[in-house]
């Protein structure tokens, strides 16, 4: 049997950017991934579909496994010689337990490796905009745990070392003693002024920050409703953030938007709102499955050479032909000759990392513009293959068949709508927990209305509904709703470009 081995991984305080190139080569590496509630589940996508992934955090206030049941089961696992990573919030050996683990591990002759990871209180106080240590404030940092094990309470001494002898102090955990803690640090030594910060969910878009002082700071937390997880820092050094802050002013910081459209192919749209600073929930209400019935594209692509034209019209059109292409035991050679047209930029990006390069890319992104364009070329008497989803406007294949054009257009893939996915939704709508939702095609909004069907009416006003494009903004209206905003050109990252300038207003 192979060897098993463990790697105790940081997973970094929450922004999934923030996982080090080790730790991610780690997890594509992974048979077996166990996680915590900390740990960004996101990050899991990094792992191979095939490995299993045990979570042993926290559920909703109940208890996390028994650290002893972690422990064993990372052995377990890396005994039937698997590649075991245990993923961790922030740094696996700052305040996760990780130092028993591996001691647990070492005893047992499991071989082991650690990869750091960028623990809470540092990427809090970067995304803050709070320097830790400042040569013209402090030299020195201390990371504390707010909550001691209660036989282990800090005695007099070591608060009074704390309060004068160190600079800037993180305490982790620290929220349901934070009165206790402010109190203490003044009792010995420390100014009431001091200022402190209070970081939840730091380098999430949920981020919050609350800057008080020692005096202040256990109130303004009450007030403010500010809960773990959280960090605070205390020092001169917050001062800083005022000039330094950066993160909660990019322009879609704290803004949350659904995006409705196929995890596959919203990895991009859902990369660039971040860094803009909003927080992204995808829930897709289309999937992309194969045509019912494969025979059509399948004759096509057998006689691929009576064609004279390929046109694409969409990413997943492309990946479904080339993927039928290769069921066919085709390749590329067998387009030699075709003129190969796409649709959009980001269909022909995709031609592109098939190896090719369109001929043909209209100005215009919609099936009017193409066929304008071909027209104006002369279509008649040649043959189009046009590989198509299940349901498409006509505008294509009638512009061009009325111009004497042969089309023919085999189903390469449909649109199907997941089940299972409204009580997530309605939720997230009900509760005013959005700013907006975002339609990237008519199927996605036509998909979410038969899901809720007149319900969707009674959200009305709760989120606005952002649309990628002309046709998508009909639908929505034809329905009976209104679009709070549609770009220029139809393309993501003038979508992106469109909500920013949008909240700016
Ligand atoms: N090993 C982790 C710490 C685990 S202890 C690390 O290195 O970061 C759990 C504590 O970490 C929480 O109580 C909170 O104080 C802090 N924490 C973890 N993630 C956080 C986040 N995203 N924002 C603020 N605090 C966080």
């Amino acid at each position: 049997m192979a060897n098993g081995k463990v790697y105790l991984v940081g997973a970094g305080p929450g922004d999934p950017g923030l996982l080090t190139i080790k730790g991610q080569l780690c997890l594509t590496q992974a048979d077996v991934v166990i996680y915590d509630y900390l740990a960004n589940p996101l990050l899991l996508g990094y792992a191979p579909e095939h490995a299993e992934k045990i979570y042993v955090g926290k559920v909703r206030g109940n208890h996390h496994l028994p650290q002893e049941q972690t422990n064993a089961l990372l052995a377990e696992k890396a005994a039937e010689g698997k590649q075991v990573v245990r993923l961790k919030g922030g740094d696996p050996y700052i305040f996760g337990r990780g130092g028993e683990e591996a001691a647990y591990l070492k005893e047992r002759n499991i071989p082991f490796e650690v990869v750091p990871g960028v623990t809470a209180g540092f990427a809090a106080a970067a995304y803050a905009g709070i320097p830790l240590t400042h040569r013209d404030i402090t030299t020195s940092l201390a990371l504390m745990t707010g909550h001691e094990r209660p036989e282990r309470k800090l005695s007099s001494l070591d608060w009074e070392k704390l309060a004068t002898g160190l600079g800037t102090l993180i305490f982790y955990m620290g929220m349901t003693n934070l009165r206790m803690i402010s109190e203490q640090l003044i009792e010995h030594g420390r100014s009431p002024k001091t200022p402190v910060a209070v970081v939840q969910w730091a380098t999430l878009p949920r981020q919050r920050t609350l800057v008080g002082t020692l005096e202040t700071i256990a109130d303004d937390v009450v007030r403010e409703g500010i809960e773990p997880p959280a960090v605070i820092i205390v020092g001169e050094v917050v001062g800083y953030r005022e000039n330094l802050r950066w993160y909660d002013n990019l322009p879609l910081f704290g803004k949350r938007f659904l995006i409705t459209r196929p995890r596959a192919q919203a990895t991009e749209f859902i990369y660039k709102l971040q860094q803009q600073g909003a927080e992204t929930i995808c829930i897709p209400t289309i999937e992309i499955a194969p045509p019912d019935d494969l025979q059509p594209l399948d004759d096509a692509i057998s006689n691929i050479s009576d064609f004279d034209s390929l046109i694409l019209t969409s990413a997943n059109g492309v990946e479904a032909f080339f993927a039928r292409l290769a069921e066919n035991k085709k390749d590329v050679r067998c387009l030699a000759g075709i003129q190969l047209i796409a649709v959009g930029p980001k269909t022909a990006e995709t031609i592109e990392k098939h190896g090719l390069r369109p001929d043909l890319v209209p100005e215009r992104y919609q099936a009017e513009g193409l066929v304008e364009e071909l027209l104006a070329e002369g279509v008649e008497g040649k043959r189009f293959l046009y590989p198509r989803a299940k349901v498409v406007r006509p505008v294509l294949s009638e512009g061009l068949k009325s111009a004497g054009a042969e089309v023919v257009a085999p189903v390469a893939y449909q649109n199907v709508r997941p089940t299972g996915k409204e009580e997530m939704i309605r939720h997230l709508l009900s509760e005013s927990e959005l700013d907006a939702v975002c339609f990237t095609s008519s199927s996605t909004f036509e998909n979410l209305l038969k899901m809720f069907g007149d319900e969707l009416k009674e959200l009305k006003g709760r989120a606005e509904f952002f649309s990628i494009g002309s046709i998508t903004t009909e639908t929505i209206r034809k329905n009976g709703f209104e679009v709070a905003l549609q770009p220029e050109k139809f393309t993501i990252d003038d979508l992106v470009a469109a909500m920013v300038e949008y909240y700016q207003k």
